[in-house]
């Protein structure tokens, strides 16, 4: 998706402060998630990034929260605990976006953005690092 540079910024500027949190930086994507970029190519990733946000934290007051996202599996819950997008507790926290209400298109979308963001850096790192 297109960002302005407004929304560059301030992505930016959280995904600095997500690298400094003890928790939130351990989180990597695995070999067999690069594996699936490379198959799925990205723009599948991002539309299933959109699914997981509307079926997960769109709507207000889910009794899992806190529960839903899982620790494997997909490139995108990796993200999601990466960038304090896993619940609507975690964004609450990072973000302050008010639990009990349902997302907005706007709040979807900025969510979305940030976890590709994350996805693209991490990806690109790949290549940096000894095998
Ligand atoms: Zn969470």
């Amino acid at each position: 998706m297109k960002l302005n540079k407004e929304q560059e910024l301030f992505i930016e500027k959280k995904l600095n402060a997500l690298s400094k949190s003890k928790f939130r930086s351990s989180f990597h994507l695995r070999n067999y998630m690069i594996k699936m970029i490379e198959e799925k190519e990205i723009e599948t990733i991002e539309k299933h990034c959109m699914d997981f946000i509307e079926k997960n934290l769109e709507k207000a007051n889910n009794p899992k929260d806190g529960h839903q996202t899982p620790m494997k599996s997909h490139p995108v819950f990796i993200a999601q605990h990466a960038t304090a997008t896993c619940c609507r507790g975690c964004l609450e926290k990072w973000y302050k976006i008010p639990k009990n209400r349902d997302l907005t298109e706007k709040e979807k979308k900025f969510i979305q953005a940030l976890i590709m963001s994350w996805i693209e850096k991490e990806y690109r790192k790949k290549d940096e690092t000894c095998h």
